[in-house]
């Protein structure tokens, strides 16, 4: 449903889509470390991981540890991504309540990401919302390549209706649109968020925007304009599809929080305290990352006196 609320909500995958895409491994206590750091930087939702095969994306290989390590602040919702019956299996075992179950609507990314056809996919993804709602899980349905694929061109809306209609059917309350590519363009975005609260008006939007191309924040406002009140984002602007060729980041957390801070929609984000997860990630990356907000921020602080006081503008 399109919401009139004036807030946002984010979901930062740092974490999850951030680290798969990086060659260094997080440790345990590294990725528990950044986790406290978003939740005291006001995140309510964190993307802690995936529960995919470590062959695969051997940087998510201790979710399970991890999640069984972790006990969420009051007021904040620790999720994991799955994308099979295995993944299910191991999100359940350990204890999460609060899963996202995703499927591709293109059939070339489908096949390299989860080896089968797109429809097919969304099929099992559909038994596993059940499944997982059954069981008492809060369940996100999502899907991968909405706004187009890099190895076959634009995407049927058509064919993304059909998708969350099945995933609504088998019980998700909230389908989260992916431009896991970075395709999109915010006229698209526009339009496809119209349709889909059109068409299935009881069912929450969330948009999940790579800046590949320079539009991943634009497309987030123009979501935002269609009704959208939920976006994932990506502290410092990491992330990327590990099967996506020539994939980039995800929209920086930082920049989307100052985006709706400035036309005063609430966020309820500590800007300063989210440079100093950048700050880490940078550390620990040894590279700046792509992010804006947190090299306005350090500028700021410069010119700003230990007291406080502004000595220039
Ligand atoms: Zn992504």
């Amino acid at each position: 449903m399109a919401s009139a609320n004036n807030h946002v909500g984010f979901e930062d995958q740092t974490l999850r889509d951030g680290l798969q895409s990086e060659a260094r491994r997080f440790s345990l206590p590294e990725k528990k470390h950044l986790i406290g750091r978003l939740a005291n930087a006001g995140l309510k939702r964190i993307q802690v991981g995936s529960f995919v095969h470590p062959r695969r994306v051997p940087q998510m290989a201790d979710t399970d540890e991890l999640v069984r390590s972790l006990e969420p602040p009051e007021g904040v919702v620790f999720s994991g991504l799955v994308l099979n019956a295995h993944g299910l299996e191991r999100a359940l075992a350990c204890g999460l309540s609060d899963v996202a179950l995703s499927a591709s609507v293109s059939d070339s990314h489908s096949r390299r990401n989860a080896n089968q056809n797109a429809a097919a996919a969304v099929d099992a993804v559909a038994g596993l919302i059940r499944e997982a709602v059954q069981a008492g899980m809060a369940v996100r349905g999502g899907l991968q390549c909405v706004f187009g694929c890099v190895y076959e061109g634009a995407i049927d809306p058509d064919r993304v209706l059909a998708a969350a209609e099945k995933l609504a059917a088998a019980g998700a309350r909230a389908i989260n649109l992916a431009d896991t590519t970075g395709m999109a363009h915010p006229r698209q975005v526009a339009d496809m968020c119209a349709r889909l609260f059109r068409e299935l008006p009881d069912i929450g939007l969330i948009l999940h925007l790579h800046d590949t191309r320079g539009l991943g924040l634009a497309n987030m406002l123009a979501g935002f304009e269609a009704g959208v009140r939920s976006f994932d984002v990506c502290t410092g602007g990491l992330g990327g599809c590990p099967f996506v060729r020539g994939a980039a980041g995800n929209v920086p957390t930082e920049d989307a929080a100052h985006a709706f801070e400035a036309m005063g929609v609430p966020t309820g984000i500590d800007l300063a305290a989210l440079v100093k997860v950048v700050d880490d990630l940078e550390r620990l990356l040894e590279r700046r990352l792509p992010g804006r907000m947190a090299a306005v921020l350090r500028a700021a602080a410069q010119k700003t006196g230990a007291c406080g006081v502004r000595t220039d503008d």
